[in-house]
């Protein structure tokens, strides 16, 4: 079997309702999807995180060490693109187009041999994940703590008792919906809270130790991700755990954050950080260091499968009887395409999302989907 092609398909669809976290406003959602074809007519599929265009256009640029190499060897494959790229390229896009290309040579793969991605990483531990519903963004200043208050309690009711809101706007205002929220959502839910770097050292210290007695599971990307000092200052000033590493990519990336102790909870993304080849030895190294994994998902439904099955294939860590497990992050915001792209829909059943179990990601694809969400000019 060998590579015969590189398809990239960005999908582009406008909003009806703009909202925005504290490092960005979104009014469109837009995903590349990589389709890797090979000669005897397997085709597997795979997902870049970050902007769409310029991570299809890095996938191109690696075409030409793809055509004619053997799908199945991955491990030389994913050394072979990064060396290629390496001197200018060790993390951002070119990881990030890496990790789609990767994602679909295991889809290819469990393809080939008939078997889902999370039998080929090593078994699976679980069948289902419980998620937690990611929402809480602000969509008007005026309204924001009612918008985030009506959005949770709607989590609730579908069932969903785990959520994370957007937080790093203002502490005090922060504060104040973290406080409305407690009260309201039921006493065993989960809560959690994502500044997505908008917060400095000083003010990420002030909203954790005011926020501890809200029972938050973890305070994620308090600070910018360049500064691993400052991740290790918000852990030593305040109570909260705090979680991290979505914008870090590569075993190399996250060898600091580890050694350090920047996070208690490590947050690769499948789609970024380097595909299954690297997430898995990404959580091969957080165990060395007794740092919890719950992944990072914010894309379509071809993302939300392969982090499924790196999921399902995660060992329980420490083991005992009723294991800590992984949950999975469930993006909750209007995408027109993410569960379009696929044939079934991935989707939660009171709060639970079931790994797939067919062969490699354990998904087909919607190609009528991709021709309606198709970026204008982008075919
Ligand atoms: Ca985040």
């Amino acid at each position: 079997m060998k590579i015969e092609r590189v398809v990239t398909h960005v999908l582009d669809a406008p909003l009806r309702e703009p909202f925005e976290s504290a490092s960005m406003r979104m009014g469109r959602r837009q995903n590349v999807l990589v389709e890797i074809v090979c000669d005897d007519g397997t085709v597997g599929w795979g997902e870049c995180l970050g902007p769409a265009l310029p991570n299809a256009a890095v996938v191109k640029a690696y075409e030409p060490w793809l055509i004619g190499a053997d799908p199945l060897e991955t491990e030389k494959i994913w050394i072979t693109l990064y060396n290629a790229l390496r001197d200018q390229g060790q993390r951002g896009l070119t990881v990030t187009a890496l990790s789609g290309i990767d994602i679909a040579l295991w889809d290819i793969k469990g393809r080939h041999f008939g078997v889902p991605v999370s039998i080929l990483l090593g078994g699976r531990f679980r069948e289902r994940v419980q998620a937690y519903a990611t929402g809480g963004f602000r969509k008007s200043p005026g309204t924001r703590k009612r918008d985030i208050c009506e959005e949770i309690s709607g989590y609730m009711e579908q069932g969903f008792r785990a959520a994370k809101i957007k937080i790093g706007f203002d502490v005090r205002e922060d504060l104040e919906i973290i406080e409305a929220l407690r009260s309201l959502i039921p006493a065993e839910a989960r809560l959690m809270i994502d500044a997505n770097h908008g917060y400095d050292v000083i003010e990420a210290v002030r909203l954790g130790n005011a926020a501890a007695q809200y029972d938050i599971d973890w305070f994620e990307e308090p600070v910018v991700p360049e500064q691993p000092a400052a991740y290790r200052e918000v852990r030593r000033g305040q109570p909260i755990p705090v979680a991290g590493g979505e914008t870090w990519h590569t075993r190399w990336g996250m060898k600091e954050p580890l050694e350090t102790r920047c996070v208690d909870i490590l947050q690769p993304d499948v789609c970024g950080c380097g595909g299954f080849s690297e997430i898995k030895r990404i959580a091969d190294m957080a165990t060395l260091h007794g740092v919890r994994v719950v992944p990072h998902v914010w894309g379509t439904a071809v993302q939300i499968a392969a982090s499924l099955q790196f999921m399902a294939a995660l060992p329980p860590d420490p083991q005992r009887p009723s294991p800590i497990a992984p949950m999975l992050e469930f993006d909750r915001t209007e995408n027109p395409f993410r569960q379009a792209v696929v044939s079934e829909p991935i989707e939660h059943d009171v709060g639970w999302v079931s790994v797939p179990d067919g062969p490699g990601l354990g998904i087909e694809i919607n190609r009528d989907a991709l021709r309606e969400f198709a970026m204008k000019g982008s075919g």
